[in-house]
């Protein structure tokens, strides 16, 4: 199970606090549930999915189900299965052209370490990607992209720092025609509220696609930092409401303790999640599992 090493802090935590809970209670009564309850809260489920298990773990209770530890285990285990399992569908393809796929979400979130990750695991599927790099307003983007480009042997349409986002994409559009490829990859700049033009940038790169390309992008695909937690959450809201997110990836994963937020992302929202990032390597991207991952948060 991949997800098993990243999701270590979190499993021990919690498992710890599930077992202290009941060995340390003489009586089974609300001071238990709340005690289960901050548990379930610190490892970053999120409000509404606690009360879920919680109330799962209550109904057991009364038919007298909860022996040990491993009961209440196994049961918070099929309520993250069950909110994990719903609403999951394959990455959208574009049978006729290339699939353009968008890539959004605030700086530092991951989002072009996810870019030429995907990139890579495309390629190793045997499909033909090419990359825009419309990230132009954090300076480094453009180089990082160009590098990961050179590593991966995938090529980068670029503009210079500080050039219109919305021309390189119109230059990769007429570049992922004239090479006939199976996908475009766009990174874009980091959405800042406060940030007006950049907030108009989005709107302008999608006209761009879509003169081109009429159903793209075939997915919008959110890139949240799983490692800030609830953070993340409030992120995939945020991006919920003010573009149309039609995908999930949440990267850092990687030893964050913050695996839960996956769960409580999930519960809130309908879009699939379907990748995780587990490190910087660009095998480090995994397809979201919903029956692994919610094994690996207990076991
Ligand atoms: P962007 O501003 O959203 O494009 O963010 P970047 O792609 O530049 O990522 C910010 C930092 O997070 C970089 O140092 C990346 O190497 C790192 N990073 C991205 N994804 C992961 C991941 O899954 N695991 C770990 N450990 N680091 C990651």
């Amino acid at each position: 199970n991949v997800f098993k090493k990243g999701l270590k802090k979190t499993k021990t935590a919690l498992f710890r606090s599930f077992e202290t809970v009941f060995s340390s209670v003489d009586k089974w009564d609300e001071s238990t549930y709340r005690q289960l309850e901050s548990a379930l809260i610190s490892a970053d489920l999120g409000v509404s999915v606690t009360q879920k298990i919680i109330a799962d773990i209550k109904e057991s209770y009364s038919l007298g189900e909860i022996k040990t530890s491993e009961d209440i285990i196994n049961i918070a285990t099929t309520r993250i299965n069950a909110i994990l399992s719903s609403d999951n569908r394959p990455l959208n393809e574009n049978p006729t052209g290339p699939t353009v796929l968008l890539m959004v979400g605030v700086n530092g979130a991951g989002k072009t370490t996810t870019t030429g990750k995907l990139a890579y695991k495309l390629k190793q599927d045997g499909k033909s990607v090419l990359l825009a790099a419309c990230d132009t307003f954090r300076a480094a983007a453009t180089e990082q992209l160009k590098h990961w480009g050179e590593r991966i042997d995938v090529p980068v349409i670029a503009g210079k720092h500080g050039s219109d986002a919305a021309a390189i994409a119109y230059d990769a559009c007429a570049s992922a025609k004239a090479k006939d490829v199976d996908y475009l990859i766009i990174d874009t700049a980091g959405r800042q509220h406060t940030r007006q033009d950049l907030m108009q940038e989005l709107p302008k790169i999608l006209r761009v696609i879509r003169k081109n390309f009429p159903e793209a992008p075939h997915e919008t695909i959110l890139v949240v930092d799983g490692s800030t937690g609830t953070n993340a959450l409030f992120q995939a809201r945020e991006f919920g409401k003010a573009c149309d997110v039609t995908s999930l990836a949440v990267t850092k994963l990687d030893g964050s303790g913050k695996g839960g937020v996956v769960v409580a992302i999930k519960d809130e929202h309908t879009f699939p999640i379907h990748f995780v990032g587990l490190g910087e390597s660009p095998e480090d991207l995994q397809p979201f599992d919903p029956v692994l991952y919610a094994e690996a948060i207990f076991s």
